[in-house]
């Protein structure tokens, strides 16, 4: 039986909020404030309250929260910005299209995250080779789990760095008490439909507590604009949200908690059935995902994914190139091997379907076919393995020395 189903399911979701969404578009067509209109203001307020942060600030993209972050701190060439090669390629692009450097730093083998004493070595080294000015860490929340923000902020304090949090994967997650996009001095979302929480186009947010830093993002968000738009102070951008897109996010707000339970329930279920087949996500103690993404590793993955999508579930790598290898960062001199738990990670680790919406019985579907896939490849090992026992018996009778 092939099931055919979605990666994410945004289709299921629309169907349960078609009124409020239908509503809240038809408000924003009314009043016809398409841009800043007051979904804008009551959407900041509702993120702020949700992330316990004093300043949440609405923005065209995820990315673009990024730069307005690192924009914020005058962020230039000359600059070294620590960050980890494994995430969306946006995390980097941030960085180098303000002239700066990334420093890409390798990762923890099971959180995926950046790797704290790598950081330290990393800081050190840019430190002593005296080439680049050390200014800020950029920690990313992969697939939705905080990274290890105690030890960042040890070290930012140490060193004098910014720390600026990727939150684009990770909106709904918790570290301790403290929730995802209050972890940074500067936070950055994504509401890229894809992320768990996403409108109907592009859209994120930038958060701070930090009076003046705000004061600054907000006039950076329109033209680096003064008293208003044609006072312009500063060279900005136009990177505002939609007001059609507040309004779709404050009505999936109302349910996010709800979905954000599903997703737990999911990551609960894949992890019993799935365990002993491959290596599923590790989850510090006091840590909790927004869950983005499932993703394990294998030893087996293309042949565990070519036997997935043969029944019609589809599967995603997340992600095949690290950035340190990509071509864009090709004059940064990185090399295979440079960092090794990265590259190791990018060849094992696939991404299953996740989503609110996600019909258990999918999980025991890919059960059945990862078990079988790994019946198959133990057993032409074990053939493998007996064929090459009877040519060296064989060699043997023929009077060759057996190894
Ligand atoms: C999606 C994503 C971004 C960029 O967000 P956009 O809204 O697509 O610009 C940045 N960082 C990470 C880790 C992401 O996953």
């Amino acid at each position: 039986m092939v099931i055919n189903i979605p990666f994410i399911d945004l289709q299921t979701q629309y169907e349960r909020l078609k009124p409020q969404i239908a509503a809240g578009i038809d408000r924003v067509l009314h009043h016809g404030a398409y841009v800043m209109g007051p979904e804008i203001a009551e959407l900041e307020s509702r993120l702020s309250d949700y992330c316990n942060v004093k300043h949440a600030i609405t923005c065209s993209s995820g990315t673009d929260a990024l730069l307005l972050g690192l924009m914020a701190w005058d962020v230039g060439p000359g600059d070294a910005v620590f960050t980890t090669p494994f995430t969306f390629f946006a995390t980097a692009e941030a960085i180098a299209l303000l002239g700066a450097t990334p420093v890409f730093v390798d990762i923890d083998s099971r959180t995926f995250n950046i790797d704290p004493d790598r950081l330290e070595e990393a800081v050190q080294r840019v430190k002593q080779s005296g080439d680049l000015n050390p200014r800020g860490i950029l920690p990313v929340n992969l697939f939705g789990l905080p990274a290890d923000y105690r030890e960042i902020d040890r070290i930012a304090k140490e060193h004098a760095l910014f720390v600026l949090e990727d939150a684009a994967q990770s909106f709904g997650a918790k570290y301790g008490n403290q929730a995802s996009c209050s972890l940074g001095e500067i936070s950055a979302t994504s509401f890229f439909p894809a992320k768990p929480l996403g409108c109907y186009g592009d859209g994120g947010a930038v958060f701070t507590d930090d009076d003046a830093l705000a004061e600054k993002i907000l006039s950076l968000r329109i033209h680096g604009m003064g008293q208003n738009k044609y006072d312009n102070v500063r060279i900005g951008l136009n990177a505002r949200m939609d007001s059609i897109q507040a309004a779709v996010l404050l009505a999936k707000l109302e349910i996010f908690d709800d979905e954000l339970g599903k997703r737990r329930r999911l990551a609960g279920v894949y992890d019993q059935c799935l365990k002993d087949l491959v290596e599923t996500p590790y989850i510090p103690g006091g840590m909790s995902s927004a869950w983005a993404q499932f993703s394990v590793l294998s030893d087996h993955r293309e042949a565990m994914i070519e036997a997935i999508e043969e029944q019609g579930i589809p599967v995603q790598v997340y992600y095949r190139v690290p950035c340190h290898l990509s071509k864009a960062f090709a004059h940064l001199g990185y090399k295979p091997g440079d960092l090794p738990v990265t590259e190791e990670v990018s060849l094992r680790i696939f991404s299953l379907p996740m989503h609110p919406y996600l019909d258990f019985r999918v999980a025991t579907k890919i059960t059945s076919i990862l078990h079988n896939v790994l019946l198959r490849i133990s057993g032409e090992a074990w053939r493998a393995k007996m064929s090459m026992r009877e040519t060296v018996s064989n060699a043997g009778k023929a009077g060759y020395p057996i190894p």
